[in-house]
C-alpha cells in the first residue's frame, strides 16, 4: 500500500484540502506558543499535543530533516510585567522559571521538541524592521510614542475570520485612545515606562504589541510565506487576523501561510474552565497532584485522553475520560510487556521503532483523525491478543510509539506485574493467549468439542469470547 495523501481542514477556505507544501524538502509549520508568566493549563495542552502529532506525521511523510516546526515563547507581555512585580522577582527570573516548568510539562505529554523555540525578546530587531516597512508602505502610523496598524488600509482584512469591519467593531472590546485613527487599529509598538522592559526604537524606548511577535519570529525562521500556521480557535480573531495583516502588508504577499489549522475549545466537567468556578487545572497539577480525580495521572494518559476527540471538536475534560484512557493504555501496555518478554529482548529497539502502520497513517492523513487512530489501536490490540504473534505485537507497539504514547520508560513500568482490582496480570494475559491459540488450532482442524471446552475454561476464568465475521476472535473480561 502506498502512503496516503495528507488532507487538512483549512480555516482560510473552510474546506478540507490536499496538503501541498511550497517545498517538500522544507515543510514549514508555525504554532503560537505560551506566554510564560504562569503554569500552562490543560486547555493549553491541546494545541501542544495536536500539532505534535502533525509534526510527527509530516516528519514521517517528508523525512525528519525536511520539516521545520517553530513554536514561539512569548517572554515580553504586560501579564509578565504584572506577575513579576506581584512576586517581587525580575522579569527574567519569572520567564526562566515558567519556561522550565513548561518544557518539563510538554516533555511529559510525549511531545517532541520543535525544531526552533524562538523567544520574542530575541527578535526585537525583526519586529522593528517589519514595523518600518509597514509605515513606509502606508499600512501603519506613529502617534504619541505608539505605532498602530491602519486596519482600513488593508481591503482583505477579516478574510480568515470572515467578518466585516462592522461586525468586528460590534463584537470587539475596542480601546478608545486619542492616538488611534480608526477604532479597529491595533498596536504594533508602545512606549515603556521607566520600570517596564523596553528597547530603543525609532519611536522612542518601548516594547512590541503581542501580534507583531509572531509575524517577526515566523519570518525569521520560516520566511515570508510558509505552509501551516496553527493554534487554538480562540486565536483566529484578532491574533491570527492581525498576524496576517502585518506579514502580508509588510512583505507584499497574498498569504502568510497557506493552511491555517485551529483546535477546538476545551471544557472541564461540562463547564468553561475558569478560576472563579474552581475548575481551573494546570498540566502540572494533573501530572503531579491529587487535584483532579484524587491522584496524579501519567503523561501518556493525558495525551491519549486528548487524542480520543478529534482536534476540531470541542472536548470535555472529565475524570471518567482519564480513567478510560488509563484502562486502554494499561491493557495495551501489558500485552506488549508480556510480548516483549516472549519474543524480543529489551535491547532490540527495532521491534518498536518500525514506524506507523498504514492503518494509523490513513487515519491521521485524513485531517488528523485521532479518534480513528485510537480505534485502529484497539483493532491492533485485538489482533495481537488473539494471535500473540511477534508481528501483531510489534504493530501495536510501533503505532503507540509513533503517536507518542509509549517509550522505553513506559515499557519498564508495564513489564513487571502490576496490581489493581480491575486489571489482569501479565501472567493471566499470557495464559489467555495460550488458550486462544490452542482454540484457534482446534477450530482450524474442526475439532469443535475441544474448541468448546477451551471456551468454557476461559469463561470460568471470567473471559468472554467473541468470534468475529472476519475470522478473528476478540475477548473481554466479564464484570
Ligand atoms: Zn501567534
Amino acid at each position: 500500500m502506498s502512503t496516503p495523501a495528507l488532507k487538512i481542514y483549512n480555516t482560510l477556505t473552510r474546506r478540507k484540502e490536499d496538503f501541498r507544501p511550497i517545498d517538500p524538502a522544507n515543510v514549514r509549520m508555525y504554532v503560537c506558543g505560551p506566554t510564560v508568566y504562569d503554569y500552562a493549563h490543560i486547555g493549553n495542552a491541546r494545541p501542544l499535543i495536536v500539532f505534535d502529532v502533525l509534526f510527527r506525521l509530516l516528519r514521517h511523510l517528508y523525512g525528519a530533516e525536511h520539516v521545520t516546526y517553530v513554536r514561539n515563547i512569548t517572554d515580553v507581555d504586560d501579564k509578565i510585567n504584572a506577575r513579576a512585580f506581584e512576586r517581587g522577582i525580575s522579569i527574567r527570573e519569572l520567564t526562566e522559571e515558567t519556561n522550565k516548568i513548561f518544557q518539563a510539562d510538554v516533555k511529559a505529554l510525549g511531545c517532541l521538541e520543535p525544531t526552533v523555540q524562538p523567544r520574542a525578546t530575541e527578535h526585537i530587531a525583526q519586529m522593528i524592521a517589519i514595523i518600518e516597512r509597514l509605515i513606509a508602505s502606508g499600512h501603519a502610523y506613529a502617534a504619541d510614542g505608539h505605532v498602530l496598524f491602519d486596519v482600513p488600509s488593508m481591503p482583505s482584512y477579516g478574510r480568515l475570520s470572515r467578518r466585516s469591519l462592522d461586525e468586528m467593531l460590534a463584537g470587539a472590546r475596542v480601546d478608545v485612545a486619542p492616538y488611534k485613527r480608526g477604532d479597529m487599529d491595533f498596536v504594533l509598538w508602545k512606549p515603556s515606562k521607566e520600570n517596564e522592559p523596553g528597547w530603543d526604537s525609532p519611536w522612542g524606548r518601548g516594547r512590541p504589541g503581542w501580534h507583531i511577535e509572531c509575524s517577526a519570529m515566523s519570518w525569521a525562521h520560516l520566511g515570508e510565506t510558509f505552509d501551516i500556521h496553527g493554534g487554538g480557535i480562540d486565536l483566529v480573531f484578532p491574533h491570527h487576523e492581525n498576524e496576517i495583516a502585518q506579514s502580508c502588508c509588510a512583505f507584499g504577499q497574498d498569504v502568510m501561510a497557506n493552511y491555517w489549522m485551529h483546535n477546538g475549545f476545551l471544557q472541564v466537567e461540562g463547564e468553561k474552565m475558569s478560576k472563579s468556578l474552581g475548575n481551573f487545572v494546570t498540566i502540572h497539577e494533573l501530572l503531579h497532584t491529587e487535584k483532579f480525580g484524587g491522584h496524579p495521572w501519567t503523561g501518556p494518559v493525558l495525551r491519549l485522553a486528548m487524542l480520543m476527540t478529534h482536534y476540531r471538536h470541542p472536548i470535555d475534560w472529565t475524570v471518567p475520560r482519564l480513567r478510560e484512557s488509563r484502562a486502554l493504555l494499561s491493557k495495551w501496555g501489558k500485552l506488549i510487556g508480556v510480548g516483549v518478554k516472549e519474543h524480543f529482548t529489551f535491547e532490540d529497539e527495532w521491534w518498536w521503532v518500525a514506524g506507523p502502520s498504514v492503518f494509523i497513517q490513513e487515519r491521521l492523513a485524513d485531517d488528523l483523525d485521532s479518534p480513528g487512530a485510537v480505534a485502529s489501536l484497539s483493532s491492533a490490540f485485538d489482533a495481537a491478543f488473539s494471535s500473540n504473534s511477534p508481528d501483531t505485537i510489534r504493530r501495536l507497539a510501533s503505532d503507540l510509539h509513533f503517536l507518542g504514547l509509549m517509550d522505553a520508560d513506559s515499557l519498564a513500568v508495564w513489564s513487571p506485574i502490576e496490581g489493581g482490582p480491575n486489571d489482569l496480570s501479565p501472567d493471566t494475559i499470557g495464559l489467555v493467549n495460550q488458550l486462544l491459540m490452542s482454540r484457534n488450532a482446534a477450530r482450524a482442524s474442526k475439532n469443535w468439542a475441544e474448541s468448546d471446552r477451551i471456551r468454557d475454561e476461559l469463561a470460568a476464568m471470567g473471559i468472554a469470547l467473541k468470534d468475529n465475521k472476519d475470522g478473528t476472535t476478540t475477548w473481554e473480561v466479564k464484570r
